[in-house]
């Protein structure tokens, strides 16, 4: 019998999600707004604010990360021909947005600790940006596969410039850096709840504002813009934005477990170190100091073919023949064919990650057996020629 498909990372309902649908039903609350919108909206708020409540967290749940990217831009008043400032290793959706509004999107290269943006070269790019006549209208900084940018030296050039950042801890809910959640670092943070993050609600997002009224406007454009009058009237062009209540309600259920998932993820993690401990030309990405808090939404290797005489391709392969999924990291957005004649600041690092890094099983939902069928799988890979 063909074993079962081990995945990177499927969706893992906790238990208590089916009861808020029901609740939901029940109710006949089926919109896009009601009690679980309320109530996933003060989760989030709760659960973000908790290492310091006097810090101001107000969110707006919204039908996707992407949804949240594009409104957060329209907030920070992006423009066509406007430049934003964009890290290049990351997902698409993080600078399709940009595009939506007609601007520009500036690519930086990561650095090598986190494989997140890298302030050398954002100082580089801001300082030729504005020395060619056009200062850029905001930067977007993303926590890749779960670890924190460097926040100290981002918000320090944020600061130095006035330069906005938008925080894309799409993949981030969990972590944290110097003990503060991800999601709180920039003027606008937002999130994602689709289907292969570290929570879902089968697809969502939200955007976490600092204040009332930036949240308010957010939800004013994520709900087509109404004006306040009984007719329908409109000052604003708007957008079908918002979270319905149905898929609140499993992400209410999935709060319940985020802490608890994020710690199966961490195992996950420990797994990989423990397996590749000994393995010279494999390095398993780990938190580089103890201010860092990694979700470990998807475990990260960098195989070192030169070392190891085997490629991550052919490792890749190799799973593959066994059913199991991994996956090269991110291709670059300077690499990829619809944004590579933006402009491109960096030295090689995203490219070098690019080509080494390969992403290993790491769901929440993940057992023993997968654990154990993983570890011969790769122990054999390493044995073969
Ligand atoms: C998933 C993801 C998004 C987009 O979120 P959606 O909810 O899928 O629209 C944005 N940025 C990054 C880095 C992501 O991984």
């Amino acid at each position: 019998m063909e074993e079962s498909k081990i995945w990177l990372s499927s969706p893992h309902m906790g238990g208590t999600e089916q009861d808020f649908i029901n609740e939901a039903f029940k109710e006949n609350w089926i919109a896009p707004l009601g009690p679980n919108v309320t109530g996933f909206e003060q989760d989030l708020e709760s659960y973000l604010s908790s290492y310091d409540s006097t810090n101001e967290v107000h969110v707006a749940a919204l039908s996707s990360g992407t949804a949240a990217l594009h409104l957060a831009l329209i907030l920070m008043d992006v423009k066509p021909g406007d430049e934003v400032l964009c890290q290049s290793m990351t997902f698409a959706a993080s600078a399709n947005p940009i595009r939506y509004l007609g601007a520009t999107p500036i690519f930086i290269d990561s650095e090598k600790d986190t494989l997140n943006l890298c302030p050398v070269q954002l100082e580089i790019a801001i300082k030729d940006r504005i020395a060619n006549g056009v200062k850029p209208k905001a930067i977007i900084a993303v926590h890749l596969y779960g670890m924190p940018y460097k926040v100290d030296e981002i918000v320090e050039i944020s600061k130095k410039y006035d330069i906005p950042v938008i925080e894309d801890s799409a993949e981030a809910l969990g972590s944290t850096y110097k003990g503060k959640k991800c999601g709180t670092f920039g003027k606008i943070g937002i999130l994602s709840f689709n289907g292969n993050k570290i929570i879902t609600t089968s697809g969502g997002g939200a955007m976490v504002a600092k204040n009332f009224d930036v949240k308010q406007k957010a939800i004013f454009l994520a709900t087509q813009a109404r004006d306040n009058a009984t007719h329908y009237q409109h000052s604003e062009i708007g957008y079908n934005y918002r979270l319905s209540n149905i898929s609140a309600g499993i992400g209410r259920g999935q709060m319940q477990v985020l802490d608890k998932h994020v710690g199966y993820r961490r195992e996950m993690n420990l797994f990989y170190k423990e397996l590749f401990k000994n393995i010279k030309g494999i390095k398993v990405y780990e938190e580089p100091n103890a201010d860092y808090f990694c979700n470990n939404w998807l475990s990260i290797i960098e195989v070192n073919s030169s070392i190891l005489g085997k490629t991550r391709e052919d490792l890749r392969l190799f799973l593959e023949t066994k059913n199991i999924e991994s996956r090269p990291l991110w291709k670059p957005m300077h690499m990829q064919p619809v944004f590579e004649d933006f402009p491109f600041y960096g030295n090689g690092v995203a490219e070098e990650i690019f080509n080494k890094g390969l992403c290993l099983p790491s769901g929440s939902n993940l057992t023993d057996a997968d654990r154990s069928r993983l570890k011969t799988s790769i122990n054999q890979f390493l044995k073969t020629n």
